[in-house]
This record gives C-alpha cells, sequence and structure tokens, in this order.
C-alpha cells in the first residue's frame, strides 16, 4: 500500500481585515476576517500529484502556504508523514522544512540576482547542513544534471539575468530538489513561462513523482497543465473544495455545477466534441461576507430550496469522485 505523505484535516485560514472599522469600533471584538480557506480537507500519497484548480482568490494558494507551515492555521490539522506538525519549533520544523519544499511561480522573482546559479543551490545545502566541500560541489552539480541543465559545469557561474525563463525555473527547481525532499508545493509553476517551455518543466515535475517517488500539490488555474500532471484535481471555489477526482474522470464527468461551468470555458482538443457552454452570472462573492448555506448558491443555475441554507456535505460517486452539492445529496435519498 502506497504511504500517505499528507493528511489535511477541516484546514482554516483566516486573516484579519487590515484598518480599523466602524463595525470594530462599534461591537468590540467582531472585526471583519477574510475566510481565505474554509473546512479544507484532503490527502496526498507517495509519488502522487494532487492539483487545486480554481480562480485567482478561491484559495489554493493560501490553502499551499498553510500546508508548509508557512502560515498558521486558524483552525484544522496537518499531518506530516502521519505526525501532527502544529507543534513543530526548531529542529523538527528544520527538518520539516527539508522535506517540504516550495516552487514559487515567478521564477524572475523566486532567485536571488546577486547570486549564481552555485550560490542558489548551494544554499540550502548549507543551512540545512547536508553537504560540504566536494560532496556538496558534487551534489550541486548532480541535481543540475536531474533538472536537464546540461552539461551542469557551464551553469555554475551564470547569474540570473544570464538565464532564459525556462532555465531559471529549472535552477528554482533544482533549489527545492538538492535536499531530497519528500513533498513539494509547486504554485503555477509554469504560468509565467512561454508556452514553448511548459512541457519542458511539467515532464520535469512528472518524472520526480513518477520515479523519485516525490508528492506533489500543483496549484493552477490552467486545466490543460493539470490534465498533463495530476493524478487526482481538487476544485477550489471561495476557499473551500467543492469537487475531487481522479483528473480524467473529473474531466470527462464533472458533477459540480461550479467545475461544468469551469471546464466548458476551456476549448477543447476534439474540435467535434459538443459542449454547452455555462456562463455563470454575477462575481464571485467577497470572501469577508460569504453566502450562507452553499457559497456557490448566488451564481449557480441549478440553485434549490435548501441551497441558501445548509452547507452540502461531500457524496461519494463509485468512481472515485467526491461532490459538494445538495443535487447529489438528493440522488443519493439521505437528504
Ligand atoms: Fe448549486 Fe445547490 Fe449544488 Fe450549491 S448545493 S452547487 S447551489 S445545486
Amino acid at each position: 500500500m502506497t504511504a500517505l505523505i499528507l493528511q489535511v484535516r477541516g484546514l482554516k485560514k483566516y486573516f484579519p481585515l487590515r484598518g480599523r472599522r466602524l463595525s470594530e469600533i462599534l461591537s468590540p471584538g467582531t472585526s471583519p476576517v477574510v475566510r481565505a480557506v474554509e473546512d479544507v480537507s484532503f490527502e496526498l500519497a507517495e509519488g502522487e500529484v494532487l492539483g487545486i484548480v480554481g480562480e485567482s482568490g478561491c484559495g489554493k494558494t493560501t490553502t499551499g502556504l498553510t500546508t508548509l507551515k508557512l502560515y498558521p492555521p486558524s483552525a484544522g490539522e496537518i499531518r506530516f508523514l502521519g505526525k501532527d506538525i502544529a507543534p513543530y519549533r526548531g529542529n523538527q520544523l528544520r527538518n520539516f522544512r527539508r522535506q517540504a519544499q516550495l516552487i514559487f511561480q515567478d521564477p524572475y522573482q523566486s532567485l536571488n540576482p546577486r547570486f549564481t546559479v552555485f550560490d542558489t543551490i548551494r544554499e540550502p545545502l548549507v543551512i540545512h547542513g547536508l553537504a560540504k566541500g566536494k560532496e556538496l560541489v558534487d551534489r550541486v552539480l548532480e541535481t543540475l544534471d536531474i533538472v536537464r541543465l546540461r552539461p551542469p559545469e557551464i551553469f555554475l557561474d551564470r547569474y540570473p539575468h544570464e538565464l532564459s525563463g525556462g532555465q531559471r525555473q529549472r535552477v528554482a527547481i533544482a533549489r527545492a530538489m538538492v535536499v531530497r525532499p519528500r513533498f513539494i508545493v509547486a504554485d503555477e509553476p509554469v504560468s509565467m513561462l512561454d508556452v514553448s517551455v511548459r512541457a519542458g518543466i511539467l515532464e520535469l515535475l512528472r518524472r520526480f513523482s513518477r520515479e523519485a517517488g516525490l508528492s506533489l500539490l500543483y496549484i493552477s488555474h490552467d486545466i490543460s497543465t493539470v490534465r498533463y500532471l495530476c493524478d487526482r484535481t481538487a476544485i477550489m471555489y471561495l476557499g473551500r473544495i467543492i469537487e475531487t477526482g481522479p483528473t480524467e474522470t473529473l474531466i470527462k464527468n464533472p458533477c459540480h455545477p461550479y467545475t461544468k461551468a469551469l471546464l466548458s470555458a476551456v476549448p477543447l482538443s476534439d474540435p467535434d466534441a459538443n459542449r454547452p457552454r455555462t456562463r455563470l452570472k454575477g462575481d464571485v462573492p467577497s470572501p469577508v461576507q460569504r453566502p450562507e448555506g452553499c457559497v456557490f448558491h448566488p451564481r449557480c443555475p441549478e440553485v434549490f430550496a435548501p441551497c441558501g441554507e445548509q452547507i452540502p456535505g461531500f457524496h461519494a460517486s463509485t468512481d472515485g469522485q467526491e461532490v459538494a452539492c445538495h443535487l447529489y445529496r438528493e440522488e443519493a435519498g439521505d437528504a
């Protein structure tokens, strides 16, 4: 049985709104908060790639950063290799940081412009005390080779401005991989790159998961890259996961009305396929004043009586999908 690397249960992340508001002055203790992540749960197995998909502001990046303990959660539990990471401090936290890495969206900003490639990749080895001397140099060269910057020696003394966008992102990936992590959060790692170099970066990540057993949380709004890379996918809307499932199943047979609308806007590779476009009314509501009941109900084309009052629980289908929608609860006969 494949080992579980990450278990997230009931995760919440709230941010206080900046500035002193009238509501706070009139009713102290009731200051408004941005509820960026609301009751999110998922698991990630060894070597698995889980995509988190949603529009800007849906909470997917906050979810990723909170699972890395870069934000303290407001509630919920995160278990890494079976252990609750909440009490981690000092050496335990450092050890967790080594094993759980982050790849940023923007390779132009994630690299220190004053560091050569060697400095950039060497630094985490020094911070974590993993190698020195010749062993350290060998490990940097080996990692450059793994990320397909070849021959590695010619890249060592280059600065970020001397690299292409794709090469910079490979250096950023090498910096994450050099400490041999078990888990990586990749936050839109190809969205700033030219289309021509995206496939190479995605192929690299896929190889790390397939061959090295690396577990990946791949955050994106781009369904085509998610389809290429991810074993399973979770769709987020306004801080909540509203549908999960095996990626191909979910794309071919979306159940939740929001997933259907999201996918209906994606161009199909098969020009003969006939898929109606669903246009949603209105804008995404504010995460400060979230709708009662189902968060999607003000925009849902299939809204009905209980949707504005009750938060839908998850209904599991036989093909591995789970959908949080009252339509399926009704179908299951347990409403
Ligand atoms: Fe639409 Fe109701 Fe389902 Fe929410 S619970 S997605 S409002 S049908």
